[in-house]
């Protein structure tokens, strides 16, 4: 199985549901995230307005839909998640936003993938909290104008390029969410175990926050399938030694590159001589989708300093050769 796939499973869908912090405080890392969003939502509920539309971006698993929880919990109001591959046509959108109540949150997951007859539904309900109907067909057709509530959208898109200018300029707030630091993502494993009620050493939770990619999704994962063999192998309680046989039987090396990462590092070594190679001949060579490259493997593989980005295309660089026991060739 694979751990970093933008599908959630059933199983991971309840685990992330009891895993997700509430409040800002309990929220983890990302500090200049939550920073600007506290001084706004403080903001907009002194002056008891809504709060100016929010875009969050950055990979998958960093927090982006708990963020948008924790929004509306903060500012005391419902939140309705979407996203933009469901909302098919402008009579969808028209449906959800008429059923938001005053100062509601609306979070739109991907929303880079909507349609641009939604879009343009989206921009006067932005702008102006209302809505262009068009009754009627032909020449007897006119455009009514509905109010509506006023609504905070939470925008998460992966890249912020993704989305269109005009949309892009609708946004009051934007927020970039980064990988997160080993330090934090420790404390992130600590919180979960002790949510799931599983014994922990504080060196495996390391282990685990250091191999999780800067991910808390995945350190979610990985805690629960360290777990599992931890239960299996010993007697429940994750131990550093148990967290590393675990993660090496999961195939996940000593910096957390899974097989995919080695897989995409040992192909432009392998068949382009180390690189420059494009975006899309990697794909082909490597069977991921170039989305799913440029979304979830390189963020990591740039921050870990194996991969740079140059305008010929995707080098390996002399870390990523060393990082797999091999020399450039002069
Ligand atoms: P995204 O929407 O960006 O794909 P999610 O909000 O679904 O990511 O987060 C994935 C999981 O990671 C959630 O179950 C949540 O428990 C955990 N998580 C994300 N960010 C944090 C954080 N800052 N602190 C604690 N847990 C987090």
């Amino acid at each position: 199985s694979r751990f970093m796939t933008n599908a959630v499973k059933a199983e991971d869908f309840e685990l992330e549901t009891t895993l997700r912090p509430k409040a800002l405080d309990e929220y983890i890392g990302q500090d200049k995230a939550k920073e600007k969003l506290k001084i706004f939502i403080h903001a907009a509920k002194m002056r008891k307005e809504s709060l100016d539309h929010v875009l969050l971006y950055g990979p998958p698993g960093l927090g982006k839909t708990t963020l948008s929880s924790i929004i509306a919990n903060e500012l005391g109001v419902q939140i309705r998640i979407t996203s933009g591959p469901a909302i098919e046509r402008p009579g969808d959108l028209a449906a959800i936003l008429t059923n938001l109540g005053e100062n509601d949150v609306l979070f739109i997951d991907e929303i880079h993938r909507l349609n641009r007859t939604v879009e343009e539904v989206l921009y006067p309900a932005m702008e102006d909290y209302a809505l262009d109907i068009i009754i009627g067909k032909g020449p007897s057709a006119r455009s009514i104008r509905l109010d509506l509530s006023r609504f905070t959208l939470i925008g998460a898109t992966t890249r912020a390029g993704l989305l269109t200018a005009p949309l892009r300029d609708r946004f009051g707030v934007i927020c970039k969410l980064n990988l997160y630091e080993t330090e934090d993502l420790n404390k992130i494993v600590m919180r979960s175990a002790n949510i799931l009620g599983a014994k922990i050493e504080e060196l495996a939770s390391m282990e685990i926050g250091r191999r999780s990619r800067g991910t808390p999704r995945i350190a979610n994962r990985l805690l629960k399938r360290v777990r599992d063999y931890a239960q299996v192998k010993g007697d429940g309680v994750i131990t550093l030694q148990m967290a590393r046989d675990a993660l090496s039987m999961l195939e996940i090396d000593e910096l957390g590159l899974d097989s995919v990462d080695r897989n995409i590092l040992l192909t432009i070594i392998e068949k382009f001589d180390g690189g420059p190679v494009g975006l899309d001949t990697l794909a082909a060579s490597t069977g991921e989708e170039r989305n799913t490259i440029e979304d979830v493997y390189e963020p990591f593989l740039l921050q870990m300093g194996f991969l740079q980005r140059t305008p010929k295309g995707r080098i390996v660089t002399k870390l990523g050769y060393e990082h797999l026991g091999l020399r450039i060739q002069e």
